[in-house]
């Protein structure tokens, strides 16, 4: 199960090429994967048009059947599916397992939302004039999905896409393939006709311009920096595929001195670690009101020193490797930056004692940083806790907004009017008012500014895939 799935066939790329997939805490080979390219892709394509023919066709009803019965089958199979997570991304098992409950979640919830693509009718001002609106699939959708939630990523795009009616070519990162090759066969076992699903993974760049290129691909679903995010823009101008973009994010998160201090201090040692910080709604800048400034930085570091660094399958981790060497070396390079900014780098930072193979990055809290600082305007995506201070509301939203980032932003507070208050005024798409998981199945995941356009999850997420039809009817 390591080649590409086209037509609910496991075939070798073209040209014959593998790539090998490394195990980021041990950099040891797991497999060797089939590298695809751009006529693989548009192979792909092809068997994905062809499927869309019956597919886009089904009654919501068939298709709610199958993908019902695909997230059974990863509630199943959750165990071993969890294990390869590990294996490919690193994390800890236990955050494995959750995410393949969240994936099988998406696809029971979008199971039953796909019955309710209602349309309407509209009143008209001429007696012999009938007007409706109705919603029909896309078509053809490419998914590229980044590594960073292996299952979560594809899984929250081809779940809303498949229960449009639409059919998929899907490009999993080349970090982490197995998880989108078990979804595959999750759904392939549970009586998704060949075709519907395409897995191909490899030249990512081929394979972007490859799926702009085809004239039967309607739409590409992107989550990933924004980098990337921007030259999908740039082919699509040319090409006019549409596109949904859920890219970078620099969350900040504002503690007002209302707060038990200590007692959020330790959960954020545990939110902030979560992935890793590989996470593009993960807490980042963190602005701590001046009058609890010193204590939560001392407490945060106390418990933030004591995490456990490890192998994600060892008993009680909770930070294992970074994705890939290139991807440690990128926060490195922060810290030195900040280093050299004199800001205060309170524990962490440095590859942990006897850890000299695999990724791994002792947890770091840095403090006394200026708005200036590399820390408040690059998107981190690593093992760092940065410590900002405010004085009041409007200085904390004005460093807040201080991004061309809109994705995530939180909020720590008992005053009500705080919290109303700061909660309209970020600019940001999603924000949590005391709490850290602020997105869910059934709500709208979308950025403003450079974290993205469209929405992913909810009802949101599904139109994402359909195309808005008026019907009108004359002469009555
Ligand atoms: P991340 O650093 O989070 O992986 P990327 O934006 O680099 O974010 O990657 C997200 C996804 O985009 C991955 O599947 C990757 O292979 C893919 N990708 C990278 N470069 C391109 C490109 N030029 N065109 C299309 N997809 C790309």
């Amino acid at each position: 199960m390591n080649q590409l799935f086209i037509n609910n066939q496991w075939v070798d790329a073209k040209d014959g090429v593998t790539y090998s997939l490394i195990n980021p805490a041990t950099e040891e080979e797991i497999a060797n994967i089939s590298n695809g390219n751009q006529e693989d892709c548009n192979v792909a394509v092809e068997a994905a048009h062809a499927a869309f023919q019956a597919w886009g066709k089904t009654t919501p009803y068939q298709r709610a059947a199958i993908l019902k019965k695909a997230a059974d089958y990863m509630r199943a199979n959750l165990d071993v599916f969890a294990k390869d997570m590990v294996v490919e991304s690193g994390k800890p098992l236990a955050e494995a397992k959750g995410e393949w409950t969240v994936a099988a979640n998406l696809f029971e919830w979008y199971a039953e939302e796909a019955k309710r693509s209602y349309g309407k009718t509209i009143p008209t001002n001429r007696p012999d004039k009938r007007s409706s609106v109705i919603w029909q699939p896309m078509g053809v959708i490419g998914v590229i999905t980044a590594w960073n939630f292996p299952a979560y990523n594809p899984a929250r795009a081809w779940a809303a896409a498949l229960a449009a009616g639409c059919t998929i070519v899907a490009k999993p990162s080349e970090n982490t393939p197995l998880s989108a090759f078990h979804l595959a066969e999750a759904l392939m076992k549970s009586g998704l006709p060949e075709g519907v699903v395409n897995v191909i993974v490899g030249d990512a760049a081929a394979i972007g311009e490859a799926m702009l290129q085809n004239p039967l691909l309607k739409k590409i679903s992107f989550t990933g920096s924004t980098r990337v995010g921007k030259i999908l823009m740039d082919g699509a101008s040319k090409t006019y595929t549409k596109l949904s973009l859920e890219l970078g994010g620099n969350a900040p998160v504002l503690i007002f001195d209302d707060v038990d201090v200590d007692a959020l201090a330790k959960v954020t040692s545990i939110a902030r670690f979560r992935n890793n910080g590989q996470v593009c709604i993960a807490p980042q800048r963190f602005y701590i009101h001046k009058n609890i400034y010193q204590q939560f930085c001392d407490t945060v570091t106390k418990h933030v020193s004591q995490l456990k660094v490890g192998n994600g399958f060892e008993e009680g981790v909770h930070v294992g490797p970074l994705i890939t060497k290139k991807q440690k070396e990128s926060v490195e390079k922060l810290l030195e930056e900040t280093r050299q900014e004199n800001a205060n780098i309170l524990t962490g930072g440095h590859t942990p004692e006897n850890m000299q193979k695999g990724y791994f990055l002792q947890p770091a809290v840095v403090a006394d940083l200026q708005q200036s600082s590399v820390l408040a305007k690059q998107e981190i995506f690593g093992p760092v806790l940065p410590l900002f201070s405010f004085e009041d509301l409007e200085d904390a939203i004005v460093k807040a907004n201080d991004t061309e980032y809109g994705l995530a932003a939180y909020v720590f507070t008992n005053n009500l009017k705080t919290a109303i208050h700061a909660s309209e005024r970020l600019e940001f798409g999603i924000i949590g008012i005391n709490e850290w998981a602020p997105h869910g199945t059934e709500s709208p995941f979308g950025g403003w500014k450079q974290s993205g356009q469209g929405h992913e999850s909810g009802s949101e997420g599904m139109y994402e895939y359909m195309e808005k039809k008026l019907i009108s009817i004359g002469g009555l």
